[in-house]
């Protein structure tokens, strides 16, 4: 199924350097069929509620992070009674084309494609194209536990350094057998103690890699995230972001060997109570951000409006941040929030994003849109799993 875009959208067609050009998805959630082109820099998805806006986000979400926020089992974005479901993006990078696939299976493994060739390590995909996505779930990033802020910052660093992904599951898995291990001994086993420090050694030394790259990241998207807060503000609040690792010690000043050892010591004193629960109480896994305006912590600060602008500024610096970094700004994917947004932030969010960065937007409806995202957005229907142009969906075009 294909469809024709609208001319107004063609009129905008400018090339990034990566530049999310198509996507073809098949028995994915309740879309059973469905080519969308993406000529233009923004595209607005305009639809009734479940009708398949943020799967549309979700396929997209899935292509640049190999995960989804909303769900854990790939059985659940299979089209239901299919076995199989396939993503195709056509990205193109420096004028030429690449085609990304990912299979999805309801029961079995995924398998991963560049231009036609199997792909067997994440880490080989993960960086073909990078997103921020910005929805109502990222309020949890002021309102939610220490997980969710550790997960944005886990989602950032594997954006900015794909490898990252292998550190994270090297420490899982160390973490898993340790846990295994303490409940043993909880339940009356008894370790030898060479197994003990063999396991202590190994989560310092995968912990305090991923705690040096934390320390890092929030080191370098603080200034950012203060500026951008500081602009959306008006200037009256300052924005302060601070690691709070369960091990203390100071990123910068420390060499690795220093802080695996203050880790390794914190083990040793905390044993009794982590065979007592029969789990680890040292290490990233533990980790929290600390996000405090005019000093006060941000979750028991100000209004919903308030903790929306702080988040808007998290996106806004990890948007530039990648950008940074990688030398092209990623894509940006804003589920449910413009429509929230005043046009005051809209604004700013606006001429942080121009055209240079391309921009999937969902809404339910368009009332309150900033008129520049409407004269230079293509603007497409989503019914039911399958998307129109907007001109053909509406019985009186939109004026
Ligand atoms: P809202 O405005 O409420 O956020 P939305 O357009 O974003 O709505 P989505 O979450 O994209 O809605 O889509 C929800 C629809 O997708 C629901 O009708 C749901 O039943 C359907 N759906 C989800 N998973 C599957 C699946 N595996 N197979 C078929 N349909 C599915
Ligand atoms: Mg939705």
């Amino acid at each position: 199924m294909h469809f024709p875009v609208s001319s107004h959208a063609q009129a905008e067609d400018r090339r990034n350097p990566v530049y999310l050009r198509s996507l073809h998805l098949r028995h994915f959630r309740n879309y059973g069929d469905q080519i969308i082109t993406l000529p233009s820099p923004k595209t607005i998805l305009l639809g009734d509620n479940a009708q398949g806006k943020t799967n549309l986000l979700e396929a997209v979400e899935l292509l640049t992070t190999l995960k989804s926020r909303r769900c854990s089992r790939d059985h659940e974005l299979v089209q239901t009674s299919h076995g199989h479901a396939q993503i195709t993006a056509t990205v193109d990078r420096l004028a030429v084309s690449h085609d990304l696939i990912l299979d999805l299976r309801s029961t079995g493994r995924r398998s991963l494609r560049v231009n036609g060739y199997p792909v067997r390590r994440q880490v080989d995909f993960l960086g073909q194209v990078n997103a921020v996505m910005f929805s109502s779930l990222d309020l949890q990033l002021v309102r939610g536990g220490p997980e969710v802020r550790r997960d944005w910052l886990d989602d950032v660093l594997i954006q900015l350094e794909p490898v990252y992904v292998d550190l994270l599951e090297t420490y899982r898995r160390i973490l898993k057998q340790r846990n295994a291990l303490l409940k043993t001994e909880r339940e009356g086993g008894s370790l030898s103690s060479a197994e003990v420090t063999t396991w202590d050694h190994e989560l310092a030394h995968a912990g305090t890699r991923l705690m040096r790259r934390r320390a890092r990241l929030i080191e370098r998207i603080h200034p950012l995230a203060h500026h951008w807060h500081q602009a959306i503000s008006g200037g009256q609040e300052a924005l302060t972001l601070r690691y709070k690792p369960q091990v203390p010690f100071s990123p910068l000043s420390q060499d690795p060997s220093a802080i695996q050892a203050t880790f390794w010591a914190e083990m040793q004193a905390k044993r009794p109570a982590e065979i007592a629960l029969g789990t680890s109480l040292v290490g990233p896994h533990r980790d929290d951000l600390e996000m405090q305006i005019n000093q006060v912590a941000a979750r028991s600060y100000g209004s919903q409006g308030q903790q929306r602008t702080l988040v808007l500024a998290l996106k806004l610096a990890e948007l530039e941040l990648i950008e940074q970094v990688q030398g092209d700004p990623p894509l940006l994917l804003l589920d449910d929030v413009l429509a929230e947004l005043d046009l005051h932030r809209q604004d700013h969010l606006l001429n942080a994003i121009q055209d240079r960065v391309q921009t999937l937007v969902t809404t339910t409806h368009l009332g309150s849109f900033d008129a520049r995202w409407l004269q230079s957005a293509q603007i497409l229907q989503v019914r039911q799993g399958q998307i129109y142009p907007a001109a053909a969906a509406f019985p009186h075009p939109l004026d």
